[in-house]
């Protein structure tokens, strides 16, 4: 389910993830949330970079920090996974329309990327997974992933979709004794949306 605004963050300097990151971890955090998470909307002026209102900046983030949070609980179980899988939404793509060249598959139902522009998100990620030994899917909604999970008996799997589709997706991947990782989009909107590479690679 998309988010009721638009964000970008795609301009927001790397030492805000590190903030976030950092914040996620730190104990009794929860008694003082939300004014830490107040302070760094103001140090990062992400109401300024984003133009969100104070309220919608605090569900962004609170989403941010709670996938970094999962995702460091989970990692040692993660990286104790020898199956795994990749699933990309397909915003992430290129192009939504007839340029992009990826075939979808009905029955799966995932797009399989054919590689038609070589600055396209979903083709470098491809790449970089299956060299490593994931399967890749590109799906067009969170909806198509609980059949693909229980044909396919995965033991981890990245994610990479906005933090509220990731969040709908979490009870499911522990009710299936997955081991997750999240990547949330930095930039959303449904179209042109955007995540960071380097946090792809770091958590392949
Ligand atoms: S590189 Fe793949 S996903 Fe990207 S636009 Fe081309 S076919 Fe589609
Ligand atoms: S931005 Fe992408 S992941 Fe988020 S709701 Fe839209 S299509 Fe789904």
């Amino acid at each position: 389910m998309p988010y009721k605004f638009n964000f970008d963050l795609s301009k927001v300097p790397r030492f805000f993830f590190t903030e976030m990151a950092t914040v996620s971890y730190q104990k009794g955090m929860h008694r003082t949330l939300i004014k830490k998470l107040q302070e760094i909307i103001l140090t990062f002026r992400i109401q300024e970079s984003t133009g969100l209102n104070l309220s919608d900046s605090l569900v962004l983030l609170q989403d941010l920090i709670d996938l970094q949070a999962v995702n460091m609980i989970e990692r040692g179980k993660f990286l104790q996974t020898k199956k795994r899988a990749l699933f990309l939404s397909h915003c992430t793509r290129k192009y939504l329309d007839s340029r992009c060249k990826a075939v979808f598959n009905s029955n799966i139902p995932s797009y399989s990327c054919s590689h038609c522009s070589e600055d396209c998100l979903v083709s470098q990620s491809d790449h970089l997974a299956r060299k490593k030994g994931y399967d890749v899917y590109v799906v067009p909604g969170g909806s198509c992933i609980p059949n693909i999970l229980k044909n396919t008996h995965y033991e981890g799997v990245v994610g990479i979709a906005c933090g509220e589709e990731m969040r709908v997706l979490k009870p499911l991947l522990n009710s299936m004794d997955v081991a997750g990782q999240a990547i949330p989009l930095l930039k959303n909107g449904c179209a042109n949306t955007v995540f960071n590479m380097e946090t792809l690679i770091k958590v392949l």
